[in-house]
């Protein structure tokens, strides 16, 4: 896993793509992404060993026959089959992850030709300067309806209000090096948001800009149901900001109830102008706030849990130097620890 290993001259390239119901764009897509590679190859920009690795989402069409049919014509394809439809960010988790130990690099990419495989190269070489995480990052959205438009830049910046750390416009066309995949692969956890794990895994990182066509043929299998879905899980998996939120709402009705408490009383005592009526709405709203408060506590302590249930790692070591001196010491010793 270190950076020696890695092969960042002539690297085995996976590019991997989640398909679902893609029968109307395989073979198109296939012939592109074939073009690409054999290019690569010839070119000498890629090992000769790197291939394109569909997953099949549970496609209740032809798309597994299809991807097996390719993989037999041809040893540049490959496919894995989901059980089920386990939706996007599985499907592609489980690809790269088949791919983790297989290759130097791995690309994600959608089936429907929207991301510009141009930015192929462009990702390789900034994977050659040394970067490990490449992010293709949309340059427009002008070939997007404006809702997609409206609802998708929405998303990121609420992410980003909400402290979620994402890099805007970019989906999940990425390249990523086998040590990151092998960071990618210590996160453990269910609720997969691959767009707010990546960023943390670390490493140098770097950006490709590209055009973001429209979809080749079929229909979007991301209604506004699953974007909504992917957002909430963006937030709720990455931030505790909302309970924070709840917390800080609770004090400040907490006190603002007992400020306004202190001025009833004080009216009172002055002017005996106050019923109990003023008494009773005050009581109300401190009980409220007190409620609230210790719901917002409440979820700071089930915040940590959760944390702790996510079980992510800590930390990633890039590399070490260090030269611990043991091996002299235990020669001059002869047996070493086994000695006395
Ligand atoms: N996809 C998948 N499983 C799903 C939904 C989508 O593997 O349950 C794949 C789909 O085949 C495509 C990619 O995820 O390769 C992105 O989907 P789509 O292009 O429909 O999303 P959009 O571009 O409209 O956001
Ligand atoms: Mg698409």
């Amino acid at each position: 896993m270190e950076l020696e290993t890695l092969n960042r001259v002539r690297p085995v390239l996976y590019i991997v793509v989640p398909c679902y119901n893609e029968e109307e764009v395989l073979p198109e897509t296939a012939k592109r992404l074939r073009e690409k590679i054999r290019g690569l190859i010839s070119a000498g920009e890629v090992d000769g060993n790197s291939r394109v690795l569909f997953v099949n989402d549970g496609s209740r069409d032809r798309t597994w026959e299809m991807i097996e049919t390719l993989s037999r014509a041809d040893r540049l394809f490959g496919g894995v089959k989901l059980s089920r439809n386990r939706g996007h960010q599985n499907a592609l988790l489980a690809g790269l992850m088949t791919a983790k130990g297989l290759c130097d690099c791995a690309i994600s990419m959608d089936a429907d030709l929207q991301d510009d495989i141009g930015a192929v190269d462009g990702m390789l070489r900034e994977y050659k300067n040394g970067s490990d995480i490449v992010y293709g990052v949309r340059s427009s959205r002008e070939t997007d309806t404006f809702f997609k438009r409206f609802t998708a830049e929405g998303f990121y910046k609420l992410l980003r209000a909400m402290g979620v750390e994402v890099v805007f416009n970019h989906a999940d066309y990425r390249l990523m090096s086998r040590r990151a995949l092998a960071g990618l692969a210590s996160y453990r956890e269910v609720n997969l948001f691959l767009r707010g794990i990546v960023p943390q895994i670390g490493y140098k990182s770097s950006t490709v800009a590209y055009a973001r066509a429209e979809r080749f043929t079929g229909e979007s299998k991301y209604p506004l149901k699953k974007m909504l879905a992917l957002a909430w899980d963006g937030i709720t998996s990455f931030s505790v900001k909302p309970v924070g939120l709840l917390l800080a709402f609770g004090i400040l009705l907490t006190a603002g109830a007992a400020a306004s408490g202190i001025i009833c009383l004080v009216v009172h005592l002055a002017t005996g102008a106050l019923t109990g009526v003023s008494a009773v709405l005050v009581s109300i709203w401190l009980a409220c706030g007190l409620i609230l408060s210790g719901l917002g506590l409440v979820g700071e302590y089930i915040g940590k849990i959760y944390g702790e249930v996510k079980d992510r790692p800590r930390y990633i070591v890039e590399a070490v130097t260090l030269d611990p001196g043991k091996k002299e010491a235990e020669e001059e010793n002869g047996d070493g620890i086994h000695a006395g």
